[in-house]
């Protein structure tokens, strides 16, 4: 799964990426009729198409992972004259050559227990079909929208790969990653925290529940991790779970994880909170209590 981890890193990283630098320019505040913004993602198309191909490689990767962890010899191909020459010995298992994607679904339904459902398969071949005019036409004739790459990512990692948390492996990734060995990795909790508000910001409530089990439209809190490790300003990146008056538990989208908090009034006289936490510090005005 490691290989196909990494492609669909890689393009959740260009296609974050290229909201990270629309968001820094501050072209929302000007851009009054979207024209610029426009523009932009119309520039970016080439860039997303790249992203596009790297989600289809997640995709056969994944397939190709399972397909394997059956039999690996399942995918080479079936005709022998597409393997290498037989007169040479050791021949890496890498040099021949393997079944086409379009086989892939097929291959896999026919040995894995585990059988894709209608809407995954149509997923993946809309994936595949796309990638495919990206790579022999140029570009695709429809735009390629960055929610739509975004869902793609999740939907191959929530399906495929379900032990996968995904914001947890992208702290791994980022932290592991080339910048990381340049900088350090202090940076990395700002780059999460701003990856999961875009992705709060642009997808649905039930695309939010389904792949995070986050509420969009729960109030927000810091969260007592995230907000204390970020270099910059701090994000809201939590809310109560289940999102009730009672709840003690506080659950963040970046750091994945459930937080014990107080409920108690917040010292600050201007400050309505009442969600302290468990080393008293206000998650709403970040005031030591
Ligand atoms: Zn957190
Ligand atoms: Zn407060």
């Amino acid at each position: 799964m490691s290989a196909s981890t990494n492609s669909l890193n890689l393009a959740w990283s260009i296609v974050l990426g290229l909201h990270f630098e629309l968001q820094n320019a501050q072209v929302a505040e000007w851009d009054e009729d979207g024209e610029v913004t426009d523009e932009y993602w119309q520039r970016s198309q080439s860039t997303l198409g790249n992203a596009l191909t790297l989600v289809q490689q997640g995709f056969e990767l994944s397939l190709k992972s399972s397909i394997a962890a059956v039999n690996p010899y399942l995918l080479l191909s079936r005709d022998i004259r597409d393997w290498p020459a037989s007169d040479k010995k050791d021949i890496s298992f890498a040099d021949f050559r393997t079944i086409d994607a379009a086989d892939l679904v097929k291959l896999h339904n026919s040995i894995c227990a585990d059988q894709l459902e209608a809407s995954f398969i149509e997923l993946f071949d809309r994936v595949r079909r796309r990638r495919n005019q990206i790579i022999h036409l140029g570009k695709d004739k429809k735009a390629i929208a960055v929610v739509e790459l975004i869902e793609m990512i999740l939907s191959c990692v929530a399906r495929l790969a379900p032990s996968i948390r995904w914001m947890k492996q992208r702290a791994d990734y980022k932290n592991d990653d080339y910048l990381s060995v340049a900088y350090s990795n202090d940076h990395v909790t700002d780059v999460l925290c701003n990856e999961a508000e875009i992705v709060i910001d642009l997808l649905g409530a039930s695309s939010l529940d389904k792949f995070f089990g986050f509420d969009k439209k729960a109030r927000r809190y810091y969260c007592p991790e995230c907000a204390r490790n970020v270099e910059g300003d701090r994000y809201l990146t939590a809310h109560l779970k289940p999102n009730k008056p009672s709840s003690t538990d506080l659950f963040c989208i970046v750091c994945d994880e459930i937080h014990d908090v107080v409920r108690k009034k917040c010292v600050d006289e201007d400050c309505k909170s009442n969600v302290i936490s468990a080393d008293g510090v206000c998650l709403v005005c970040w005031e030591d209590q």
